[in-house]
C-alpha cells in the first residue's frame, strides 16, 4: 500500500509539533520526516529526534550534492527535508508527515501535486503569543526579539492559508487531534480504500468540516483577529503590550 504525504504548516507556536506528536501516539504507520536545520537546539530537543542539527557549510555542500526534497530560509536559519525521509516511508508503505513553512510546501506541492496539506492556525495572536512565551519559558531562554520575530511573521505565513487543502483552529488540543486524526483516516479511505473500523462516518464528516473549501464561516473571526482579510493597519494590533493570558 502507497504511503500518503502530509505537509503540515502554521505559524510558530501555533502547536503543530504538538498536534503531530500526539497524533503519532494515537495512529500507526505515520512516520515523521526529521528535518535538517543549521539553528541551535531549544530546550530539550536532541540531535536526530527533533532535528539533524548542522552547520550552515555542511547544509550547502548537502545543497549542492541533491540531497533534499526542498530547504527553506527561515528566520535567518536554513532548514530543508532529506530525500532520505521519503524514500525510507514509501520503502515501508507509511504515510510520512513533513513539518515545513509555507516555502517549502509550495515546492513540494509542485513535485508533489498529490500530496496533502494542513494548515494550522491559533485562535487569536493573544494566544500565539501566550504560547511563545511559555515554549520559550519552559525552555529556559525568553529571547524577546526571537520572540517577536516569530509574531510579526505569523500574520504573513498565515495570509497563504488558502494554498493548504484542510485548516485546522488549534485551540482545544483534543478537539485539534482528533480532527488532524480524522483527516489521516479520511484521506486512507478515500486514497487506498482502508476502512474505518468505528465511527466511520462521523470521522469523514470531522475532516469534510476541516477542509478549506467549507471552513470560511469558521475561520472568519481568527483571520480577522490576525488583520487578514479585513483593515490592515490592524496588523499591528494584536501583538501590541497587551498583558499574557497567563
Ligand atoms: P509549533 O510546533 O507550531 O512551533 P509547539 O507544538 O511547540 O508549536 O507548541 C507551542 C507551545 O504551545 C508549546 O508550549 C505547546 O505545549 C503549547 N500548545 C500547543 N497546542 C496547545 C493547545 N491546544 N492548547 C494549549 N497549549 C498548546
Ligand atoms: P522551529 O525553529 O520553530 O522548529 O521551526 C521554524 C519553522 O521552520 C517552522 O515554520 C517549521 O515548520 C519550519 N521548518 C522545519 N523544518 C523544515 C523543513 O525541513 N523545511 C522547511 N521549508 N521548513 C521547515
Amino acid at each position: 500500500m502507497a504511503g500518503i504525504l502530509f505537509i503540515i504548516s502554521a505559524p510558530s507556536g501555533s502547536g503543530k509539533s504538538t498536534l503531530v506528536s500526539e497524533l503519532r501516539k494515537q495512529l500507526s504507520g505515520v512516520d515523521f520526516a526529521v528535518s535538517w536545520t543549521t539553528r541551535t537546539p531549544r530546550g530539550s530537543e536532541e540531535n536526530g529526534r527533533e532535528y539533524h542539527f548542522t552547520t550552515r557549510e555542511e547544509f550547502e555542500r548537502m545543497i549542492a550534492e541533491g540531497k533534499f526534497l526542498e530547504y527553506a530560509e527561515v528566520f535567518g536559519h536554513l532548514y530543508g527535508t532529506s530525500c532520505t525521509s521519503l524514500d525510507e516511508a514509501r520503502a515501508a508503505g507509511h504515510d510520512l508527515i513533513l513539518d515545513i513553512d509555507v516555502q517549502g510546501a509550495a515546492h513540494v506541492r509542485a513535485k508533489m501535486p498529490e500530496a496533502i496539506s494542513i494548515f494550522v492556525l491559533p485562535p487569536n495572536p493573544k494566544v500565539l503569543r501566550t504560547r511563545l512565551r511559555n515554549r520559550s519559558r519552559a525552555e529556559g531562554v525568553v529571547n524577546e526579539s526571537e520572540l517577536y520575530r516569530r509574531l510579526s511573521e505569523a500574520s504573513k505565513e498565515i495570509e497563504n492559508y488558502r494554498q493548504y487543502g484542510y485548516i485546522l483552529v488549534n485551540d482545544i488540543l483534543d478537539r485539534a487531534v482528533a480532527q488532524l486524526e480524522a483527516i489521516v483516516l479520511s484521506e486512507r479511505f478515500y486514497r487506498n480504500g482502508e476502512t474505518i473500523a468505528y465511527r466511520s462516518r462521523r470521522v469523514l464528516e470531522v475532516a469534510a468540516a476541516c477542509l478549506q473549501a467549507n471552513s470560511q464561516e469558521r475561520l472568519k473571526p481568527v483571520l480577522e483577529a490576525f488583520g487578514i482579510n479585513g483593515d490592515s493597519s490592524q496588523q499591528q494590533l494584536p501583538f501590541g503590550d497587551e498583558p499574557d493570558d497567563d
